[in-house]
């Protein structure tokens, strides 16, 4: 209260998600996807419980604010950050697309579907 409305976001990109708009972004997409779209391509109804970005921001204000979002159980939203940090030797998760296929890794569809 009584502070000047920002302009610009934190710099902190962790602190985008207290921000009013993201709480409310994540809760239009709990309330339009409830459901883990991961669990739900392999048949499974589970409750999501995380909203992600399907494309990770990277600290970009425009990517957190205008990206796709995907809501997700815990345990698909960790596989994922194991697909996105090279760093752990966790095996790479699977990605499935909204068509229900695989999405292919970028080294790997070379030459495929041109
Ligand atoms: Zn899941």
């Amino acid at each position: 209260m009584g502070r000047p409305r920002r302009a610009t976001p934190p710099e902190n990109w962790k602190r985008w998600y207290d921000l009013a708009v993201w709480r409310s972004k994540r809760a239009a997409q709990l309330r339009e996807h409830p459901l883990c779209q991961h669990c739900f391509q392999q048949g499974l109804i589970v409750p999501a419980t995380v909203v992600d970005h399907i494309q990770p921001h990277r600290g970009s204000w425009n990517a957190f604010i205008l990206g796709k979002l995907q809501s997700l159980c815990v345990d698909h939203h960790n596989n994922k950050r194991w697909h996105d940090n090279p760093r752990t030797k966790a095996p790479r998760f699977q990605q499935i697309g909204l068509d229900g296929y695989p999405v292919a890794d970028n080294d790997a569809d070379s030459g495929a579907a041109r």
